[in-house]
């Protein structure tokens, strides 16, 4: 490796996600691998600010890479947005001589690494950790195949009583500007119908649908909405709007919420983190900085943080057509 940095600092800052202890648990034992001191900031930017900052050694991230959540923690912190909190955060960043910064987030967090490099020259690399995989520059953010499994999970439970009393579901699922989350478990659970934000598919086609459908010999169904669908009504205006327009289903609404941020991440997640904790330390050690770690075909690339924030990770359109045949 060729630059002489020595102490390398890593946060987990923004939305929480499955598999963030398993980047971190990478990040910490590939510094001591390569012989370079490690610190944990605790709650994201606001522990740079509060000056929380643990040494951390290979043992310290034992029995970790199982769990959900992040041991770290993670906060918002409005100071850091502010020029003032950032220079209390660099005088943390000086006082225990910290020389490089791991910054495991959303794009968010990314938009704070980028802004505190350029004033502080602190190099960073990002690991982009986020169930909505709503990131440019990697087919798939940490958390996001085990929060497609959650609500894989859930769904089909839901199922399982709409058949029971013929009830048409409405599923909200998280993906306030993205319908990866939406449209691929909706695949997977062979919902109905999939609204998400990227696509308008207008309430008169959804009541077409539902109505051929009922038709054809349905008698329950399940529609998934992200929450940021394009219709720019919430769940339950939607489930209201189909209600009134076919009085003889019976509708309910589910909103799966926060659980679809929890549990063990999945072996894939895990994968995932331990190959983008590695990289990003060698990455560091290699002299590269203001770069987000990313996969793509098996790969792992790097792409610069201000297009991993500015680009847009775009829907795959063919799976709306798969959903749409299928639906048949
Ligand atoms: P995520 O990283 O999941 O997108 P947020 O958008 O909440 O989550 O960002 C996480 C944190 O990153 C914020 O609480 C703030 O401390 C920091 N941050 C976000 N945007 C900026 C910005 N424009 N300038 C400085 N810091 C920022």
């Amino acid at each position: 490796m060729s630059t002489s940095i020595k102490k390398i600092g890593v946060l987990t800052s923004g939305g929480d996600a499955p598999g963030m202890n398993a980047a971190l648990r990478a990040v910490v034992r590939t510094a001591a691998y390569h012989k370079v001191e490690c610190v944990g900031i605790q709650q994201g930017y606001q522990g740079l600010i509060d000056n929380k900052v643990k040494v951390m050694n290979a043992r310290s991230v034992n029995n970790i890479i199982n769990k959900g959540g992040t041991v770290l923690k993670s906060a918002r912190c409005l100071e850091f947005r502010t020029k003032e909190g950032r220079q209390t955060a660099f005088k943390t960043v000086q006082k225990h001589g910290i020389e490089a910064l791991v910054i495991i987030g959303g794009d968010g967090s990314f938009t704070g690494a980028m802004i505190f490099q350029s004033e502080f020259n602190i190099p960073v690399i990002g690991i982009p950790g986020t169930i909505d995989n709503d990131i440019f520059g990697t087919s798939h953010t940490i958390g996001y195949d085990t929060a497609l499994n959650t609500v894989i999970e859930a769904i089909d439970k839901i199922r399982d009583t709409a058949i029971s009393h013929n009830r048409l579901f409405f599923v909200e699922v998280m993906g306030r500007d993205a319908g990866h989350i939406a449209l691929n478990t909706g695949i997977g659970a062979g919902a109905e119908e999939v609204l998400i934000p990227e696509e308008d598919m207008g309430l008169d086609r959804l009541l077409d649908s539902l109505k051929r459908s009922e038709k054809s010999g349905k008698s329950s169904s399940i529609v998934v909405v992200a929450e940021g669908d394009k219709t720019g009504k919430n769940v339950f205006e939607i489930a209201e709007y189909v209600e009134k327009n076919m009085p003889y289903y019976d509708v309910r609404v589910s909103v799966l919420g926060h659980m679809q941020r929890g549990g063990s991440p999945s072996c894939f997640d895990r994968v995932l983190a331990s190959r983008m904790g590695v990289s990003a330390v060698e990455a560091l050690l290699q002299g590269k900085s203001n770069m987000m770690v990313g996969m793509k075909s098996e790969e792992i690339i790097f792409s610069p943080l201000e297009k991993a924030i500015k680009g847009k990770s775009e829907i795959n359109k063919d799976l709306i057509r798969v959903s749409d045949i299928l639906t048949i």
